[in-house]
Order: structure tokens, then C-alpha cells, then sequence
């Protein structure tokens, strides 16, 4: 029997295959792990085997249809719905952070909102010349790394763009939510292979670490690396020397004016402020209102479930809340107000969503990106210094901020003066992600890298080809 070029091409790409995704022993004293394993479907032990295997799948997934990644990206919907309600549970079990009906909500817009293969739609322009043509080509394999604070929605929202665009992912997920972290891993490739799709299109290790993901980051095989989480991981990715997509923190400011609705600005603050306790990156961080109507402000708020507390209490929040350092407390992170308030003995219902302090714009609860229920309440004399301060406070992040207003000239000044990747004009932060609001979502807003908004197509290369003179029927 004889072979041509082609086929020992092919037996020779599945045996380096196998190798890789099955070699039980590989070594890599990088990731201080010595013994590979495959401990699940799309678990490794080891970041090496983790990277390569997504690496061999990618090559089995762009050899696929787009029908069929359409039909893998809607069985991975599915899959995920029927596990939503377990997920958002497991996830704030895991962590300690956040609150369940939320949770579920934001589960769920991941799931249902995040655009498919539908957003990379081809380009074409004909005229004179001839006939070009642009179209959307993946990475290969993306490296992404992704926060507690939103573990399951990140990975399926990650997953849906990255994949629709034809890449695989390889995940670092955060050490305090490496569970329910490798359970999505794992749901999403058996979602995958359910169809017919490659096994190991996304996948992680069993103990991510800091190491496991400079590691994954710096890997020659890693084309491209998406990173959501604070400054450290941002820095962090940025010195790794190759593209990377980066979302960053935010310090979200809401300006409310004279002219606002008072009574629907409360209701929206509350209920954006509160939303899972404050730890999505885009929820309003400080209130910062005119006098005229400061005093109305906080009583209607205090009507939907936030308390305003006094002087005294700020500073003993400010005790639990900050560590002597001045950085913010980890452990409250994602609390609940009613438990945050009992750290320091003061004993709220369950009803309390929000807790008020008024402070000035130099306080460390304005200045901090909290992540807890906590939001104080600036007063400005007039809107130009209301807006002066939110920016100020936004600390050129271009992350996200609001504002409540009827006055196109004041929301248009504070729209260029911000120049945010979302701004939000007269309802909750959570509607610039699409959340009771118009548009796709998204778990990893790039401000730092300037994508915003990230979907399928941000998880592209641009490929333009070109022909002379010819498919032009005009
Ligand atoms: P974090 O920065 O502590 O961790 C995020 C991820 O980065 C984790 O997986 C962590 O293990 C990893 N990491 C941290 N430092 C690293 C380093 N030096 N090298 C390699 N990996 C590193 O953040 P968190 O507490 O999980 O999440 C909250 C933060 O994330 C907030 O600042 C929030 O604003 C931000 N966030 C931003 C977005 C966005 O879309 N812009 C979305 C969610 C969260």
C-alpha cells in the first residue's frame, strides 16, 4: 500500500496530536507541576497539556462548517441553561461573593445575549476596480483569563465569542472559583462533543494559579491572550510581549442633575449599586449629585432599600472595609450590606440592599473600586463640577459611568467629558450590558485595550482579498 504526501501529512499531525493531548507524563517545571493528567473533559493537571490540547482541537474546529459552529454554539446554550440555576448557586458558594437571584440573571444574559456566529459577518465591496472582500479569521488559540466575580458568566461568554469566531480558549480561571470554573469547562465540551464538535475546544487546569497563568500567557501557542480582572492581571498581560485583549477595573461614577427624575434616578442607583452587591465592574461606584436635589436623592433611595448611615458608622465601615494599608478588605468583597453592617454591630433586615454614607470626593469609598454594597454620596454645587469629579473619580479608566438628567446639554457634556466604553444615560448601570436594556452583552469590557464591548468579531484577525477587475455586476 502506498500513501501520498497528504495522508502521512495527516497520520502525522494525529500522532503529534495524541502525543500532546495524551502524554500522561509531560514535564513542565515552569508550571512547578510534574505529572499530567486529563482529569475531566477539557481538564489538565498540567498547563502544558491544558495548551496543547486546545491548540489540536482549534485545528479540528476551522475545519468544520460555519452551519456546524452554529449548531455547537447553540447546543453549549442549551447545556447551559439547563445548568444555570446550579451554576450561579455553586458560583456564590465557592467564592462567598454576590447574591443568588442576581447571579442567576446574570448567568443567564451570558448565556442568552452574548452574540454568536451571526457577528462576523463577511464584508464586501465591489465598484470600478473589481471585487474586495474582508473577512473575519480566528486567532488559532486564545488564552483567557477570568475574575471571581463573575466566574460562569465570564467563561460562557468568553467561550460563545471565542469560539464563534473559530478559535479555542484555553482558561485560567481564578484560584477562589476553580470549581465551578472547571465545571462550565467541562459542560461546555461536553456540549461541544455532543454535537460533533472537537474535543477540548476550551480547557484549563485542575489548580489555576498566578503561575499556571503567566505560563499560559507567555506560551508560543498562545496567539492571542483576553484577560478580565484587576490592574495586576492587566500589567500582568501586557508585559507578556504579544496582543492582547484587556479588561481592566472601573470606578463607575453617576452624576445626578436638577433637572433628573429624582424619584426613578434613586429607584435605578439602588437597583444598580445593589445588583449583585456591587461587584460588577460597570455598577455605579459613587453618586455624585447637585445640591438642588442631594437631600431628595438619598430620602428616595432609603424608599428601595438602601439606609443612609452616619458619620460615625462611615468610619467603623472604613475600618472593616479597608485594610490598615488603605486596600480594600477582600473578605467583604461581595458581601451583603445587612452582613457587612454586622462587622461592625449595627443590625439591618434583610430588605437593606445599599449602604449611603456621605463623604466628600477624597474619601477612599469614593476613590477604591469597593465591589461591596457600599456607595457614598458626593455633593457637587452645579453639574460642571459634578462632572469635573465623576471623571476624576472614573481615573481615566474609559471603563463605564452614568448620569441622570433631562438636560441634553449636560448628558452630552458629560458623555465627551467622560469618554467611557459605557456610558448610561436615566437607567441602572446593568442596562449598558444589555440587561433591561437594548444591545448584546458582554463579561469583558476592554477599556484598557479600547474594544469595549467585546464579541466575536473583537476575536478576529481581518483577512481583505482582492481581485482586479472582475465580480462587479453594477
Ligand atoms: P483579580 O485581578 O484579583 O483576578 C482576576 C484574574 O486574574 C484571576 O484569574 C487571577 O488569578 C488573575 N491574576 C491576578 N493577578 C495576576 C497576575 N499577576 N498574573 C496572572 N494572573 C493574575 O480580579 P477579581 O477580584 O477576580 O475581579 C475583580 C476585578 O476585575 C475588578 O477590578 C473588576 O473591575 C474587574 N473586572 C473587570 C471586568 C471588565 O469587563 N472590565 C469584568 C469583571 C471584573
Amino acid at each position: 500500500m502506498s500513501l501520498d504526501h497528504n495522508e502521512i501529512k495527516n497520520i502525522v499531525e494525529e500522532i503529534v496530536k495524541k502525543i500532546a493531548v495524551d502524554n500522561y507524563a509531560t514535564k513542565s517545571a515552569s508550571t512547578g507541576l510534574n505529572t499530567g493528567k486529563v482529569l475531566g473533559k477539557g481538564i489538565f493537571s498540567n498547563m502544558e497539556d491544558a495548551v496543547n490540547a486546545a491548540y489540536y482541537a482549534q485545528k479540528d474546529l476551522i475545519k468544520l462548517s460555519v452551519e456546524k459552529r452554529k449548531e455547537i454554539i447553540t447546543e453549549i446554550r442549551k447545556i447551559m441553561l439547563e445548568n444555570a440555576e446550579k451554576l450561579s448557586v455553586e458560583a456564590i458558594k465557592e467564592t462567598g461573593i454576590g447574591r443568588v437571584k442576581d447571579r442567576l440573571l446574570k448567568t443567564l444574559l451570558s448565556i442568552n445575549k452574548t452574540p454568536g456566529v451571526e457577528d462576523i459577518q463577511s464584508k464586501v465591496y465591489t465598484g470600478d476596480k473589481g471585487m474586495t472582500l474582508e473577512e473575519y479569521a480566528p486567532y488559532g488559540l486564545i488564552g483567557a483569563i477570568t475574575p471571581t466575580t463573575n466566574p460562569v458568566e465570564s467563561i460562557i461568554n468568553n467561550s460563545i465569542s471565542m469560539i464563534s469566531a473559530g478559535n479555542s480558549v484555553v482558561f485560567n480561571t481564578h484560584p477562589r472559583a476553580k470549581n465551578v470554573s472547571r465545571k462550565t469547562i467541562e459542560l461546555i465540551n461536553e456540549a461541544i462533543i455532543s454535537v460533533g464538535g472537537p474535543n477540548n475546544t476550551v480547557t484549563t487546569v485542575a489548580e489555576p494559579t498566578i503561575e499556571t497563568g503567566t505560563f499560559m500567557m507567555k506560551h508560543p501557542k498562545v496567539k492571542l491572550i483576553t484577560v478580565t480582572g484587576g490592574p495586576g492581571v492587566v500589567k500582568a498581560a501586557f508585559a507578556c510581549g504579544k496582543k492582547v485583549i484587556a479588561a481592566g477595573p472601573g470606578n463607575p461614577p453617576v452624576v445626578v442633575d436638577e433637572t433628573a427624575d429624582i424619584k426613578q434616578a434613586a429607584k435605578d442607583i439602588v437597583d444598580g449599586a445593589s445588583f449583585d452587591n456591587n461587584v460588577l465592574c460597570i455598577a455605579e461606584k459613587e453618586i455624585i449629585a447637585v445640591k438642588e436635589i442631594y437631600r431628595e436623592l438619598i430620602d428616595e433611595m432609603q424608599k428601595h432599600g438602601a439606609v443612609l448611615v452616619s458619620s460615625d458608622v462611615v468610619a467603623k465601615l472604613a475600618q472593616v472595609a479597608l485594610l490598615p494599608d488603605g486596600r480594600v478588605n477582600s473578605a467583604l468583597v461581595g458581601k451583603d450590606a445587612k452582613f457587612i453592617l454586622s462587622q461592625i454591630d449595627m443590625h439591618v433586615g434583610d430588605d437593606i440592599r445599599l449602604i449611603m454614607c456621605e463623604t466628600d470626593r477624597n474619601h477612599p469609598f469614593a476613590v477604591e473600586e469597593l465591589l461591596m454594597p457600599i456607595i457614598p454620596v458626593i455633593r457637587a454645587d452645579n453639574v460642571d463640577e459634578a462632572i469635573e469629579m465623576a471623571y476624576e473619580l472614573e481615573h481615566n479608566f474609559f471603563h463605564t459611568a452614568m448620569m441622570h438628567s433631562k438636560n441634553v446639554e449636560n448628558l452630552h457634556k458629560m458623555a465627551r467629558k467622560s469618554n467611557v466604553s459605557i456610558f448610561v444615560k436615566n437607567a441602572p448601570s446593568y442596562a449598558g450590558l444589555g440587561f433591561n436594556g437594548e444591545g448584546v452583552t458582554t463579561f469583558t469590557i476592554a477599556s484598557p485595550t479600547g474594544e469595549g464591548i467585546t464579541t466575536a468579531k473583537t476575536f478576529t484577525r481581518m483577512r481583505r482579498c482582492v481581485l482586479a477587475g472582475y465580480f462587479r455586476i453594477v
